[in-house]
């Protein structure tokens, strides 16, 4: 059978369960088996309405209400769209608008609560009256659309990837590889349901694998960072996943007191993917949680995007991380050549049953050895394509003779493990060096021992070069303070990276960032060309003045 409803609704039986514990720390219960009996109800409802194959948007808060509706999509053949629920004040959202201009979505659902916030949208509540046993399985087969995953946004606006039920199981397929003998029986996480990571990464694959999910959502992880520990530690979640940010957030936040409660002990596995992968990160957690039971070896990078469906490559299950140090000034000029004292990275383990080279992103030919270049991926993971953009489809998911997917991302393969040093987009070229955004912002972060986040992007000026402009996250402070902390990242990143630059100093939320949380540096860059960032202070090349 080669359908993920077919496939899953073999493992939706027995005592296994969901539990999302609400903000509120109370747990909300749903068995796999009454999961497949609400999934039935949605599907029937659904066809009955004459929407099979018509795609649906899902506007749902984090919870159980959510994972029914997807998968009674998926059930009914309707491709589903997961999305995040508009704020309170702003239902009628350009975000929520140009989704559905884009998908050609042809109902909004969502959860009773949210009901009348979204009237505007002619949103719909799946009546639960439908009876399940009037359900049958619609023709499902490899290449039918089960939902459609909207990018991040991280680099433009977010567009729609076709995923087939295909993709999607040989994806879940990967991930339980990763496990090995040892597939997961529970696992806990944050991640919003919209993103690939939250969707396949953690509920898919709960569901899959056939193990409990444990979930919480992440408003509530990021006000209170100790309770996604807590559910692994209360509920003894043998696997959890999460971006950098996630990790760092943890040891950043979280109090002796706090620790002192905590038990990882049972986490087999822990995976850490979605942006650039820290070794400082890692490092700073397991010396953090390592008294609270945490191993190094749990630890599983990897790398992917929704063009993939989620997973490309990851470190399997008890591997451990290999951390390996580059000549930075090659990096610069795209090769890798070791140096202890070099820029250190993070391996995303070996290739998951995919084939992957690294190409020469002007010429297309293949990269040299050592070489680094764009990330290409071919095989079942590799989505249909983009939704209604047959040019982008095309350039993006037909490279290479027309089985090759251009991630857009840069790296090289070492020891059989890929490493990401970045995207092409991002790159700032600066006297023909390669300058990467994230490394510019490491050093302004430690500059500025305050906190915050930052944003590089380059700017072109009139002459063609690249310039480099730094925006930085500040508390607010007195003129005198902010003048030395902008002295401090200046002086810092220039004597690093031996480059002239531009700081703008701005408020706390002034670097924005995708509802993921990952950072919109072209979006950043547009602001501050159309003078649309308020800044504290700035310190901007002259002939920046003029652009
Ligand atoms: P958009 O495509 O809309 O700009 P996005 O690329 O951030 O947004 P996703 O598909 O959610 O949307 O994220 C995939 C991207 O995340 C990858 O292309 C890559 O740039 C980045 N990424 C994922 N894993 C890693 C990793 N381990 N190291 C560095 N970057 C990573
Ligand atoms: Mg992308």
């Amino acid at each position: 059978m080669t359908d993920f409803v077919t496939q899953v609704r073999g493992r939706l039986s027995g005592d296994r369960e969901l539990v999302f514990v609400q903000d509120n720390g109370e747990p909300a219960r749903l068995t796999f088996a009454e999961l497949d009996r609400r999934a039935r109800a949605v599907a029937v409802w659904l066809t009955e309405r004459g929407m099979t194959d018509r795609p649906a948007l899902l506007l749902y808060p984090a919870g159980l209400d959510f994972t029914v509706a997807f998968l009674g999509c998926l059930y009914a053949r309707v491709p589903a769209i997961p999305a995040p629920l508009p704020d309170a004040g702003a239902p009628h959202s350009s975000r929520v608008a140009a989704l559905l201009r884009d998908s050609g979505a042809h109902l909004v659902l969502t959860d009773p609560a949210h009901m009348s916030q979204l009237s505007g949208l002619s949103a719909r509540v799946v009546a639960p009256s439908a009876d399940p046993d009037a359900w049958t399985a619609p023709d499902l087969r490899p290449d039918t659309i089960a939902y459609l995953q909207y990018t991040s946004g991280s680099t433009s606006e977010p567009r729609g990837v076709e995923v087939s039920h295909g993709n999607l199981l040989h994806n879940l397929e990967s991930f339980l590889s990763l496990a090995g003998a040892e597939p997961p029986r529970r696992l806990a996480g944050w991640l919003p349901h919209y993103h690939d990571m939250g969707l396949v990464g953690l509920q898919l694959h709960a569901l899959y694998a056939g193990a409990d999910l444990v979930f919480m959502s992440p408003n509530a992880f990021v006000a209170r960072p100790v309770r996604w520990l807590e559910l692994i530690s209360r509920y003894g979640a043998d696997w959890t996943v999460s971006p950098d940010f996630g990790y760092s957030w943890c040891t950043r936040r979280i109090t002796d007191e706090q620790l002192a409660g905590l038990d990882l002990s049972t986490l087999g596995m822990a995976l850490s993917g979605a942006e650039p992968i820290k070794a400082a990160t890692l490092a700073d957690f397991e010396r953090r949680f390592g008294p609270a039971g945490f191993r190094p070896t749990t630890w599983n990078p990897g790398y992917g995007l929704a063009e993939c469906t989620l997973m490309v490559a990851c470190v399997p299950r008890g591997q451990g991380v290999t951390v390996r140090s580059f000549a930075a000034s090659a990096l610069e000029q795209h090769q890798a050549i070791a140096d202890p004292d070099g820029v250190p990275l993070v391996a995303c383990g070996p290739v998951a049953g995919l084939d992957l080279r690294i190409v020469d992103p002007e010429s297309c030919a293949p990269a040299p050895d050592g070489g680094i270049g764009e990330i290409w991926v071919a095989g079942p993971s590799v989505a249909l394509g983009y939704r209604g953009r047959p040019e982008e489809t095309r350039a993006t998911f037909r490279a290479g003779g027309g089985r090759w997917l251009r991630t857009g991302d840069l790296g090289f393969l070492l020891d059989g493990q890929l490493y990401v040093t970045g995207r092409i987009k991002d790159v700032i070229i600066v006297n023909g060096r390669n300058l990467y955004p994230q490394d510019l912002e490491e050093a302004a972060s430690r500059a500025n021992s305050a906190g915050g986040r930052s944003a590089a992007f380059g700017i072109r000026r009139p002459d063609g070069r690249e310039h480099v402009v730094l925006i930085q996250e500040v508390r607010h402070g007195d003129p005198v303070v902010l003048s030395e902390t902008a002295d401090r990242v200046m002086d810092l990143v220039t004597r690093e990276f031996g480059i002239p630059l531009s700081l703008m100093l701005v408020a706390r939320g002034g670097v924005r960032q995708t509802t993921s949380g990952k950072l919109r540096r072209r979006y950043m860059r547009e602001l501050f060309r159309g003078g649309r960032l308020t800044p504290l202070h700035a310190e901007l090349e002259p002939a920046v003045h003029d652009l």
